[in-house]
C-alpha cells in the first residue's frame, strides 16, 4: 500500500469503526459470527433528491440512510447535513449510535443518515425542499417503529419539523415518533436542545470526580461551537470550569484568563464567527488542540486527535461531544501518556438519551417538564460512567475499550437471544 493509501484507510471512520469492533470482538472472546453480523451495516439506503432551486434550476443531491442493526431496537440516529458527507461516514456513524445506545442500555439499534450539501449556501426555502425530499426517499424505510431519525451536524429542530411534517402527510398520519429532536410544539422533549452537552458536561464531572479531582477551576478548550460545543462551554462555565478557547470552521479565540460563553455566542451571532472575541486572540490551527488545559471537548466533526497530534496534547480530559474525533491509532498514545478520553459513545450520548425520552413522550402521549427530563439525564448518565470507569479499571484498559465492552456484551445477548447466534 502506498502512503497516500495508508493515510487514507487510517482517516476512513469506516475503517476505525471496524477497528474498534474487532478489538472489543476479541477483548471479550466472543463468537466471530458477531463481528461478521455487525462489521457492516444491516442496511444502506443510497438516494439521489431533486431540488428545485430559487433561480428555478432542479440541483440534484446524494443522501445516504445506514442502518446498521435493529437487533436492539428500531435503528436510532440522526441526519447530518454537510459537503463531506460520505457513505462510509454515514456507515460508520450508524455503527457508533449501535454501541451508543447499547452502552445507555436504551432499546434501539444504530441509524445515521447524511446528505451531501452545504447546508449555509441554501436559501431557507431550498433547505425545507432538501429536507423533505430526503424524508419522502427514505420513507419507506424509517417509522417510529423501524428508524427514528434526529438532528446531527447542521441540522435542528426546523428541519426536523419538516421532516416529520412531510412524513405524516406521506402515512396520512400524525406520528411524532418518526423523528426526534422536534421544536416542543410538535412534541419535542423539553431538555433535548440542552441535552448533548448537559451529557458531556456530566461525564466530565463524574469522571473527575472518579479521578479524585474537582472540575471548579479547571480550564477547558472547545472544539467547535455548534450546538454541542456552545451549549458545552456554557455549562461547563457554570460548572466553575475556565473556558480559555474556542474553535469554530472559521478560526478561533484564546484568552488564558478564560472568556464568558454566553459573550462568545453574542458574537459569533453577530460577526458569524468566534474571531475576534474581545480580549482574545487567535493561535495557529495547528497548536489549537495542543493548547495546556485540564478538559478538552472536541465538538466538531472526526478524525482531530490522530496519531500525529496525540503526543503533542497537553489536557488531562478529553471529553469526545464529536463522534469520532479521535483515530484508533491515537487511542494507545494518549492512553500511555495518561490522557483519560471519555469516548464519543458514552460523552455525547445525551443527545440521544432524550431522543429516547422524547420518543417514550411521544408514543405514551404524555409530556414530562424539563426538571424530570434532566434528572433521568442525570442518572442515566452517571450510571453509564460509572460502569465504564469501573470496566476500565479492573481490566486495566481505556475507557473506550471498556464502553465497547459493555455496550458489545449487551449487543451480542440480543443476538443470541434472537438465535442469530
Ligand atoms: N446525532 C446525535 C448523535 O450522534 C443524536 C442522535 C439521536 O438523538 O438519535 O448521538
Amino acid at each position: 500500500m502506498n502512503v497516500d493509501a495508508v493515510v487514507k484507510q487510517s482517516s476512513n471512520p469506516f475503517i476505525s469503526a471496524q477497528r474498534q469492533l474487532r478489538n472489543a470482538v476479541d477483548r471479550l472472546g466472543l463468537d466471530e459470527a458477531v463481528y461478521e453480523i455487525l462489521k457492516e451495516p444491516a442496511r444502506v439506503a443510497v438516494v439521489s433528491i431533486p431540488v428545485r432551486m430559487d433561480d428555478g434550476s432542479v440541483k440534484v443531491f446524494t443522501g445516504y440512510r445506514s442502518q446498521h442493526t435493529v437487533a436492539t431496537g428500531p435503528a436510532k440516529g440522526g441526519i447530518r447535513f454537510h459537503p463531506g458527507v460520505t457513505l462510509d461516514e454515514v456507515k460508520a456513524l450508524s455503527m457508533w449510535m449501535t454501541f451508543k445506545c447499547a452502552v445507555m442500555e436504551l432499546p434501539f439499534g444504530g441509524g445515521k443518515g447524511g446528505v451531501v450539501c452545504n447546508p449555509k449556501a441554501l436559501s431557507r426555502g431550498e433547505l425545507e425542499r432538501l429536507s423533505r425530499g430526503y424524508v419522502r426517499a427514505i420513507a419507506p424505510i424509517i417509522g417510529p417503529e423501524r428508524d427514528i431519525p434526529a438532528p446531527d451536524v447542521y441540522t435542528d429542530a426546523q428541519v426536523m419539523a419538516w421532516m416529520m411534517d412531510e412524513y405524516c402527510q406521506l402515512v396520512g398520519a400524525d406520528a411524532p415518533g418518526v423523528i426526534t429532536g422536534k421544536p416542543l410544539v410538535l412534541g419535542g422533549s423539553a431538555g433535548r436542545h440542552e441535552a448533548t452537552a448537559r451529557g458531556c458536561a456530566i461525564a466530565a464531572r463524574e469522571t473527575a470526580r472518579y479521578q479524585g479531582w474537582d472540575l471548579r477551576g479547571a480550564t477547558a478548550v472547545i472544539q467547535g461551537f455548534g450546538n454541542a460545543g456552545s451549549i458545552g462551554a456554557r455549562l461547563l462555565h457554570e460548572m466553575g470550569v475556565r473556558i480559555i478557547a474556542v474553535s469554530d470552521s472559521t478560526g478561533n479565540a484564546y484568552n488564558p484568563q478564560g472568556m464568558d460563553p454566553g459573550a462568545i455566542a453574542e458574537h459569533k451571532r453577530r460577526t458569524g464567527s468566534v474571531r475576534g472575541f474581545p480580549g482574545s486572540e487567535e493561535v495557529p490551527d495547528s497548536e489549537f488542540l495542543t493548547l495546556e488545559c485540564d478538559i478538552l471537548l472536541p465538538a466538531a466533526l472526526e478524525n482531530q486527535i490522530t496519531a500525529d497530534n496525540a503526543r503533542d496534547i497537553r489536557a488531562r480530559l478529553i471529553v469526545e461531544a464529536a463522534n469520532g474525533p479521535t483515530t484508533p491509532d491515537a487511542d494507545p498514545i494518549l492512553f500511555e501518556r495518561g490522557v483519560t478520553v471519555v469516548p464519543d459513545i458514552l460523552a455525547n450520548a445525551g443527545g440521544v438519551t432524550v431522543s429516547y425520552f422524547e420518543w417514550v413522550q411521544n408514543l405514551t402521549r404524555t409530556y414530562w417538564t424539563e426538571d424530570e427530563v434532566n434528572q433521568r439525564l442525570e442518572q442515566s448518565i452517571v450510571r453509564a460512567c460509572r460502569r465504564v470507569l469501573d470496566i476500565g479499571r479492573q481490566h486495566g484498559v481505556n475507557l473506550r475499550e471498556a464502553a465497547y465492552m459493555a455496550a458489545l456484551e449487551r449487543v451480542a445477548a440480543a443476538l443470541r437471544a434472537r438465535g442469530w447466534i
